[in-house]
């Protein structure tokens, strides 16, 4: 995980900088809802975040457009790394809140080209709990679901 945390208020973010044109970044794609630009901390070469270009903290405040914009604008990144740098895989990472491993409090996605042996890791701690159980998780998704506009 990455050591910078960004802890300024919104609006003032590192991100919201970057997109105001206020601090310097190695750009790679912009367009109307999203930017595309080098993370600074090069996990693999041509690891390329992908922001909102609206100050959204997590992906609970994107508009349906939002996040649209920006798994295409991912996948371009991606389809560009893959012929660039010829990566193994590439891995998608996004992640919400300080729990969920979050740094920057901008929405952001990580396009990462992967290789074999590269050290990236993240632990996944698989539970298998019974298909009744289950049920009853998607059972209240569902109904969670059900009251989203
Ligand atoms: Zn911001």
């Amino acid at each position: 995980m990455p050591m910078f945390v960004d802890t300024s208020p919104p609006g003032h973010c590192i991100f919201c900088k970057i997109v105001a044109g206020e601090i310097p970044a190695a750009k790679v794609y912009e367009d109307e809802l999203t930017i595309a630009f080098m993370d600074i901390g090069q996990v693999n070469p041509g690891h390329v975040l992908v922001a909102s270009k609206r100050h959204a903290v997590t992906v609970l405040e994107l508009t349906p457009e939002e996040a649209a914009a920006v798994m295409q604008s991912a996948q371009r990144i991606a389809q560009a790394a893959q012929q660039a740098f010829a990566p193994d895989g590439i891995t998608l990472f996004q992640a919400n809140g300080a729990a969920g491993g979050q740094t920057v409090f901008h929405f952001h996605m990580h396009v990462l080209p992967r290789h074999e042996g590269d050290g990236v890791e993240l632990a996944w701690p698989r539970k298998e709990p019974a298909v009744q159980l289950l049920q009853g998780y998607a059972d209240k998704l569902r109904a969670a679901l059900s009251t989203l506009v």
